[in-house]
């Protein structure tokens, strides 16, 4: 392909999230945000990261995803990066439920956003403002190739045994209730990583991947394929997030319905915007909540310390469900950063071939690496995700082979 730009578009419900690459050598040629879509206040920031790489920053309304795109598109042009330009080859769109169906990265026509709007509800939250985005995408450059990849497309290899709930089976199927599984491609990305930094094939690694973020999630990856993920229908089950619960008792809801009053859509957010780490001390920023533990601060501790026993609870459940493991990787906003939650998270499982190294745990970087002491019998790394180039990777490689196809079937 003489074409090797690919803009990835991550759309939220009032945000618009943008890097181009150049898949010719993998590098980011611009990167960008448009928050509070719809507000008198929306703000675009944007990045060239080609010339002096100066941040640009502008505020003012920014009626809806359309705008917004737009105003993107505009910003681009003055870098020489237009949305025009015959070097951009495709846009990829990072769409959040595929269900079932939607097992690979798939090239965008009518009847694929038909069924991704089946899916919405599924995944009322986010593929509502998918939708939009690639809608406006399409709108703006309806001769280029638009790719979707779905966040829970890596998670659809798990056996029934996982993603099955142990309810009614006609009921679950009625209503498509199953486990989906989220961060399909930090997930992807981390564990082949790891497995290249093994230095083995992901074919002969067994790993668990921990993307800790302010959502976060574990998954089991088997020789590359995934055999199990924490968070489940949505992204609420699992491990303790920021703002989530993750895992609780389902009669918690009965009885916060029935004794204590409240409506289902307060009980939806008491548990996906109140819970989990702001829910226990208040914070949902691992920085402070350490700042704070450092200090003593008890209701910090708590939180920290329920966290850490969840996370070493999905650590235990997926040495189990693998048998073997090769490899625990950190990733994201908390897995990168934060060398406290990884050395708790890991202590007293030395029984497992589990170690931290206190100095390697301790040193920053942006590459990535073990943490683990030469003796582990299973490596410890840390592994920075990059959704971005991940989705960039897979719509490129898409587009490529569905212009051969076509190249054929002209033939
Ligand atoms: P993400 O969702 O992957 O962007 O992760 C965001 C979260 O990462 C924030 O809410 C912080 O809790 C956490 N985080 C970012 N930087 C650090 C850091 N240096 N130390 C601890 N936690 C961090």
């Amino acid at each position: 392909m003489s074409s090797t730009r690919v803009l990835v578009l991550n759309s939220g419900s009032s945000s618009l999230k943008y890097q181009l690459l150049d898949m010719a050598d993998s590098a980011r040629l611009a990167v960008g945000l448009v928050e509070r879509i719809g507000e008198e206040t929306s703000r675009l920031k944007h990045t060239p990261l080609t010339g002096d790489g100066a941040e640009r920053e502008r505020t003012g309304p920014i009626a809806d995803h359309e705008a917004a795109l737009k105003a993107v598109a505009a910003e681009l042009a003055a870098d020489g990066l237009g949305l025009d330009s015959p070097e951009l080859a495709a846009i990829g769109h990072r769409v959040v439920h595929g269900g079932l169906k939607f097992t690979e990265p798939t090239v965008i026509d009518d009847a694929v956003l038909a069924e991704i709007e089946r899916l919405v509800p599924v995944a009322p939250l986010h593929n509502p403002a998918n939708i939009t985005g690639i809608r406006t995408a399409r709108a703006l450059r309806p001769d280029l190739p638009q790719v979707a990849v779905f966040d829970t497309a890596f998670h659809t290899t798990m056996p029934e045994a996982a993603a099955r709930y142990a309810i009614d089976v006609a009921t679950a199927d009625q209503h498509r209730v199953r486990r989906y599984g989220f961060h399909g491609t930090s997930h992807a990305y981390v564990s082949r990583t790891t497995a290249e930094l093994l230095g083995k094939a992901p074919e002969d690694v067994n790993v668990i991947v921990l993307h800790l973020g302010n959502g976060a999630s574990a998954s089991a990856v088997r020789g590359g394929r995934c055999v199990d993920t924490s968070m489940g229908l949505t992204p609420l089950e699992g491990l303790v997030m920021g703002t989530r619960s993750g895992d609780l008792d389902p009669a918690v809801i009965f009885h916060l319905a029935r004794v204590g009053g409240l409506s289902i859509d307060e009980i939806d957010t008491l548990l996906n915007k109140k819970s989990g780490l702001i829910g226990l001390c208040g914070d949902n920023d691992m920085r402070e909540i350490r700042r704070r533990v450092d200090e003593g601060d008890e209701q910090a501790r708590l939180a920290f310390d329920i966290y850490i026993h969840r996370l070493k609870k999905y650590i235990g459940a997926y040495y189990a469900v693998l048998g073997r493991v090769d490899a625990i990787a950190f990733t994201a906003g908390v897995g990168e950063n934060a060398a406290p939650v990884r050395a708790a998270a890991v202590a007293g499982l030395e029984e497992l071939g589990l170690a931290v190294d206190g100095e390697l745990n301790a040193v920053r970087g942006d590459e990535p690496r073990l943490i683990s002491p030469g003796y582990a019998r299973v490596k410890v790394a840390v592994v920075p995700t990059d959704e971005e180039l991940e989705i960039a990777s897979q719509t490129y490689a898409l587009v490529g082979r569905h212009e051969e196809r076509l190249r054929r079937m002209g033939n």
